[in-house]
């Protein structure tokens, strides 16, 4: 007896191999057959007639680190048609927790209502464990995280042997679960690590199989140096590496990728192993704060807030904003305020959803001290999308065969806590959207091939046997879509919307989606 049969569907198998009508036979969580007119009896049949039958996707890069504690249903990014989410992104992973850290990121739970009860990656993958997770979870360490532990977030070098204490903190972090390690060297206190010191990190996480995502130092007018440290902590590290979110930000630096595109096809054919993720919009998201000069950003985020109330550090920084200008525009990949939107400040709700050049006028101020204020009066914990990109180098990156999907979202829901702010879409939308938009409207992409980019692709990546295609033997992690209505339905200024013509999604095996609705059940595994 079948657990599962699903009959009469079209199978898009993850491969990129064109689609074809089969049925698909599941039995203790994973795919059993896939053939014609499966006769076998199964305990449940679902009819697929006029639907496409797809690997589960595999969202490659999210921050559900902390939102998958608030509520294990993972609701926005299963009504995507994901089943499996690398956590731990951007050098910020919820574990191991020490020192400053711990202080870190107790500011960030304390909006999601969470109290932190963990240090250890141990012991955080037993709070996803207890009670489970709808989707499978691979969990990355992140690098300003033990930084940040070691070293705290200033401006300074390690000793030898404090590098040795961050490379026992990723050893120990890979040792109980963790599947690589990844860097923000675009955020403090990551921007004030040499290359040196993450490559030492990057091969003790190589030492265990692992990968090396980066959120890169510079996605502006530095963004090829930035590629090409990416490149080389790749290769003398000797493993996968992860390029995350990439793209062209700001105005000035829109007509370089070619010659990013170039770049990565020519360490791809010099054996580098070096792929990139990449959400299907032209607005990137991140704290405020991140405008700020990198002596402005020390210390962590409530040092920042605290030294932003100093009107002498506010003169110096009007002053410098007046004299680098486009310096400020490149960290910031703004081309005006009108281009940075505020999407969460949870101390003032009405800014949410409004831009700094209209909040600023409602307030009558200067712009840049409606920024310093609202840092000041959040903590800095407010967060912005900013309009960054050229929608033509959004389709250039995405048509590239080394350019996975991935979200950089978070598993979010539109109820409760997790439906504070407004937050960018990309939670709700990035996998439908490609399929919809890019796929069936513009055309920019097969849907053989935007379904290789969601599954296989990325398993590969990121060394998941049995995983992103649909095969005999392989786990049943699967989603059924409509792909003449699926569409994303979330925007920026209401974004907390799941989209539609994902009907089923199905995880080792385990109906969470059904007919649309959210089962409640957690067959989600720790990869
Ligand atoms: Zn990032």
């Amino acid at each position: 007896m079948l657990d599962i049969l699903i009959q009469n569907g079209v199978v898009t198998d993850g491969t990129g191999k064109q689609a074809f009508r089969a049925d698909v036979a599941i039995t203790a969580g994973r795919i059993a057959v896939v053939a014609r007119d499966i006769q076998q009896e199964a305990k449940r049949t679902i009819e697929a007639q006029g639907l496409h039958v797809a690997p589960g996707f595999i969202d490659p890069h999210t921050h559900s680190d902390l939102t998958l504690l608030v509520d294990p249903r993972a609701e926005s990014k299963i009504r995507q048609g994901v089943t499996t989410e690398v956590i731990g992104n951007c050098g910020f992973s919820p574990a191991p927790l020490l020192g400053a850290a711990m202080e870190e990121v107790r500011d960030e739970t304390k909006r999601l209502g969470l109290n932190v009860t963990w240090t250890s990656m141990t012991e955080y993958l037993e709070h996803l464990r207890q009670p489970g997770t709808a989707v499978n979870v691979v969990p990355l360490v992140g690098h300003n995280i033990v930084r940040g532990a070691v070293l705290g977030f200033d401006d300074v070098q390690p000793t030898p042997e404090q590098q040795a204490d961050m490379e026992r903190l990723v050893a120990d972090a890979l040792e109980q679960g963790a599947r690589g390690l990844s860097s923000g060297l675009f955020y403090p206190p990551g921007f004030y690590a040499w290359t040196e010191e993450v490559i030492e990190l990057a091969r003790v996480a190589a030492r265990y199989g692992g990968i090396y995502a980066s959120h890169i130092r510079n996605e502006t007018n530095r963004l090829l140096e930035a590629v090409a440290e990416a490149i080389e902590i790749g290769k003398r590290a000797e493993t996968q590496v992860e390029i995350s979110h990439v793209k062209l930000e700001g105005y000035r630096n829109w007509e370089g990728v070619d010659r990013l595109l170039a770049m990565l096809e020519d360490a791809d054919s010099q054996g580098v192993r070096v792929g990139c993720d990449q959400y299907p919009y032209t607005a990137g998201a991140s704290w405020l704060a991140y405008i700020l000069p990198y002596w402005a950003q020390a210390g962590g985020t409530k040092a920042v807030a605290e030294r932003l109330r100093d009107p002498e550090v506010r003169a110096r920084l009007t002053k410098d904003w007046e004299e680098n200008r486009a310096e400020w525009e490149d960290r910031g990949g703004m081309r005006d305020w009108t281009d940075l939107l505020i999407t969460d400040c949870a101390p003032r709700p009405k800014v949410q959803g409004k831009n700094i050049a209209d909040i600023a006028a409602d307030e009558g101020k200067d712009p840049l001290e409606a920024v310093f204020d609202l840092i000041v009066v959040s903590e800095g914990q407010v967060e912005c999308v900013c309009f960054g990109q050229l929608e033509e180098n959004v389709r250039a990156l995405m048509r590239h065969p080394l350019v996975v999907v991935g979200s950089d979202g978070d598993a979010l829901a539109p109820h409760g806590v997790l439906a504070q702010g407004k937050p960018h879409p990309r939670s709700y939308g990035t996998f439908p959207r490609v399929l919809g938009r890019y796929v069936r409207e513009e055309r920019v992409l097969s849907l053989e091939e935007a379904v290789k980019k969601m599954t296989s692709v990325t398993a590969e990546r990121f060394g998941l046997t049995d995983r992103g295609v649909i095969r005999e033997g392989a786990w049943a992690d699967l989603v059924l879509f409509d792909a003449q209505t699926v569409a994303d339905k979330a925007t920026y200024t209401d974004p907390h919307q799941y989209p539609v013509g994902i009907s089923e999604v199905i995880v080792n095996g385990v109906v969470v989606v059904d007919q649309g609705q959210h089962t409640g059940a957690l067959p989600g595994q720790l990869l």
